[in-house]
């Protein structure tokens, strides 16, 4: 079975195995190092116990990730977001201020503010990252063509401070590895194509595990994962399973407009 928080432990020692250190996402921003590494970035859409799960997964294996908290009851939950932060762990902002707010600029830029600030009561925040909201016709990150992020004490925004030219992003959205088809805004489209002439498309994680082990990736990857997708209990699984299926055909539609 794939997407299970076994089959996510493998693929971090197969990463640790084939020589990739692991960075936050803030440490990338500030000084990325040489050689090997691996950003392994949560977005936290919701059931933050399950980001908990994965965050005391890693830390046994001394993995640090960075995890981004939506400012919904959904994915906001103090006390997840204070112990994964105690694990060594990133903790970010998952904004969607510019949907929320309908698209009102000023009004969206205070809700972040606002946001990020009560945040930043329960750990550092250094780097925010974009919610897709796939079915609003916003995208939060348009909230950057007007103000500037940096104000903030803000170093970091995976989707606009990146080098894609030297990182490869992969990302389950859509709980398949190749979901850039179905995905809205999670994906990278400028370099997508090329990533695709390389041979870089990889649908399961056995595909990932087995490129790692011919060593057929490159030096700097990105790693997204939403953890409430990921789970051992077969009933669980199922349910999420059946309900991404339904997503994946909606969000096709809505990625061909
Ligand atoms: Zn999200």
């Amino acid at each position: 079975m794939d997407f299970t928080r076994k089959k996510y432990a493998e693929l971090l020692v197969q990463l640790k195995r084939a020589g990739y250190g692991f960075i936050t996402y803030s440490e990338y921003c500030s000084c990325p190092p040489q050689g090997r590494f691996v950003v392994v970035r949560h977005d936290v859409d919701l059931r933050p116990g399950y980001s908990l799960a994965t965050a005391k997964i890693e830390h046994e294996l001394g993995v640090r990730a960075v995890y981004y908290f939506r400012a919904v009851p959904e994915s906001w939950d103090e006390r997840i977001i204070k112990a994964i932060s105690s694990l060594g762990h990133e903790i970010g902002y998952h904004y969607e201020s510019l949907t929320t707010c309908n698209g009102d600029m000023k009004a969206a830029y205070s809700d972040f503010c606002k946001n990020l600030e009560q945040l930043r009561t329960l750990a550092e925040v250094k780097t925010i990252c974009m919610h897709g909201s796939p079915r609003s016709p916003y995208d939060s990150k348009d909230l950057w063509k007007q103000y500037d992020f940096k104000d903030l004490g803000i170093i970091g925004e995976p989707y606009l401070t990146t080098d894609f030219s030297e990182m490869f992003y992969l990302t389950d959205t859509g709980r398949r590895w190749d979901g850039y088809k179905v995905s809205v805004r999670d994906k990278i489209e400028k370099w997508q194509e090329k990533w695709t002439d390389r041979g870089w498309t990889f649908h399961s994680t056995d595909d990932i595990i087995r490129a790692l082990k011919e060593n057929r990736l490159p030096t700097q990857l990105m790693i997204t994962t939403h953890p409430q997708r990921w789970t051992d209990s077969y009933f669980a699984w199922t349910k999420e399973l059946l309900a991404q299926k339904t997503k994946n055909i909606v969000k096709r539609v809505i990625a061909k407009r």
